[in-house]
């Protein structure tokens, strides 16, 4: 039986399958009486702290040992556990005399079902939410919740979905890869099993139900699909493609550190993609020469609140520091689209990736896009700091954008503010920014293509729509012309070009983009090495 998802972390295994005991509690129903309100009151009260109180130790432990981003994760858990509304909208089902086991769970399916219908990115959220509530729920039972910290024999876990709680539960090597009906690339189980090095397949759907009663498995994290008590062919081809991925690893380790260059002797800068200052330890780590794009929204977008100007210098200073001379492009808020900003007001559009969305909506709230440049140009003081205005369609957008900045200077210089200097850069991902290059470059320091919008709109395919993968690529001849126009335009004005949109890290684009004219290619971290070595053998 083969089961097919989201390659969501490469590598492969076989092992034998484990399926943890409880996945979700089934909450106990019945109903209390008006008496035992009160108690039964107490009882959640005590739960979700004791909830709370064991999220926040874990969370500790994974940050005393480095693990930063999974740190994060359990503080998101930990708000949840103490989150006041919800623990009122559980109160007052206990006041309505359900279960408490039962009315935390209902509490939290109801939150879970808001977030999946928000962006990509809160969507993911609402597996946390439920984890929440089901630990609450578990423990109002007296019964632990997965049984994974049990497991003793290095397996290969089913699940219909993985929790950070799961996974941080298991003993240090006993996972070899993980295999659940739900989730997708951004969901936690795939960041996780990233970050643990092992293969993941996530979004399997409804057929996992058939593969749970299965002894061993077969799992390709690369390609996306599981084999379900394979024979022994299958093992054979799978320790065969596992001999193959330690063979590459190995040789890519000697890539990590290396300044590529081609064989004509064209150097070419590799760089990271960030999202969060927590990864620049890690991406230098992989080899990282720089940031080629820091995506300052999920900044914004880990929270209710928008971040003062004084925690964004934190933020854009740390990585700034991390990196020392290296250079990081700090990209502007590039909000609207598939990423909505909490805390502001965003009225809904029939076509938001054609609606106000990067540049657009930065011009029009100077009291978001002010803050924000005065902690890029306050942070520039601390490293190699560039500033890059994401969805620009012409000049005039530019102009107005470095006015902002020339006024934030301005202000922050008779403040008595220490300020650094930095480098203007435009993205080019809209198709009028490449056909009007050479009138952007008079005014630019440096380009970066982000191939994934320039797809979608030179395409006119929506580049999250999962019937249009064909379409969603960049080695097709319009978008290959766009990208030699900006290239062209951009050698013509001696400025550098980037590209930091998907394909840079696409071992078959990457002699494309620079048989074109790219000088820099920027992307996930982990697939720094090999981008290294595809450049270093043209
Ligand atoms: C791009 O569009 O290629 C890009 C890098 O930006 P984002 O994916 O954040 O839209
Ligand atoms: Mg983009």
């Amino acid at each position: 039986m083969k089961l097919t998802g989201i390659a969501a972390s490469e590598g492969v295994a076989v092992g034998p399958a484990f399926v943890p005991a409880s996945g979700r509690p089934e909450a106990e129903r019945y109903r209390i009486t008006q008496d035992e309100v009160e108690p039964e009151l107490q009882r959640f009260k005590k739960a979700a702290e004791a909830v709370a109180g064991k999220l926040a130790e874990t969370g500790e432990e994974l940050r005393v040992s480095g693990h930063e981003e999974e740190a994060g994760i359990f503080e998101f858990h930990v708000e949840m556990a103490e989150d006041p509304e919800l623990a009122s909208a559980v109160e007052e089902r206990i006041g309505n005399l359900e279960s408490p086991e039962a009315a935390v769970l209902a509490v939290g399916e109801e939150y879970a079902a808001e977030l999946a219908a928000m962006d990509e990115y809160m969507a993911a959220r609402a597996d946390d939410v439920r984890d929440v509530a089901g630990q609450i729920s578990a423990r109002l039972m007296g019964k632990g919740f997965s049984g994974l910290e049990t497991l003793e024999t290095p397996s290969i876990v089913l699940a219909r979905s993985l929790a950070p709680s799961d996974t941080a539960r298991i003993k240090e090597g006993i996972a070899l890869g993980f295999v659940t009906a739900e989730g997708s690339r951004t969901s936690h189980v795939s960041i996780m099993a990233r970050s643990m090095g092992i293969p993941a397949v996530v979004g399997v759907g409804a057929a996992l139900e058939g593969a749970l009663g299965a002894e061993e498995v077969a799992l390709d994290g690369s390609e996306g699909y599981a084999i379900v008590d394979p024979g022994e062919d299958t093992v054979a081809q799978f320790q065969k493609k596992s001999a193959a991925l330690i063979e590459e690893r190995a040789v890519l380790e000697e890539y990590r550190h290396v300044e590529a260059s081609t064989g004509e002797g064209r150097r070419i800068e590799v760089a990271a993609n960030l999202g969060s200052a927590s990864e620049a330890e890690d991406a230098l780590e992989w080899g990282a020469e720089g940031v080629g794009l820091f995506r300052t929204e999920f900044l914004f977008m880990q929270r209710d609140d928008l971040p003062s100007e004084d925690e964004q210098y934190e933020a854009y200073s740390a990585v700034a520091r991390a990196f020392g001379e290296k250079p990081v492009i700090i990209r502007t808020l590039d909000v609207g689209g598939d990423k909505d900003l909490p805390g502001v007001d965003q009225a809904s559009e029939q076509n938001p990736f054609l609606g106000w969305r990067g540049i657009r909506m930065s011009l029009d709230t100077p009291e978001l896009f002010g803050p924000q440049l005065r902690a890029i140009l306050r942070a520039a003081a601390h490293g190699h700091l560039k500033v890059m205005f994401p969805m620009v369609a012409d000049v005039g957008e530019l102009e107005a954008a470095k006015a902002m900045l020339q006024e934030c200077l301005g202000e922050l210089e008779s403040e008595g503010k220490r300020v650094g200097e930095v480098e203007i850069g435009v993205m080019i991902e809209t198709p009028a920014a490449a056909i009007c290059a050479a009138g952007l470059a008079k005014e630019s320091d440096f380009f970066s293509i982000g191939t994934n919008d320039l797809v979608q709109y030179t395409l006119a395919a929506d580049r999250g729509h999962e019937r249009l993968r064909r379409l969603q690529n960049a080695d097709h001849p319009a978008v290959l012309a766009l990208i030699q126009q900006t290239c062209e335009a951009a050698n013509a004005a001696g400025i550098p070009v980037g590209v930091c949109g998907e394909a840079a890290g696409e071992p078959e684009m990457i002699p494309k983009l620079i048989r074109l004219g790219v000088t820099e290619l920027s992307m996930g971290a982990p697939s720094i090495p090999r981008a290294k070595k595809v450049v270093s053998e043209l």
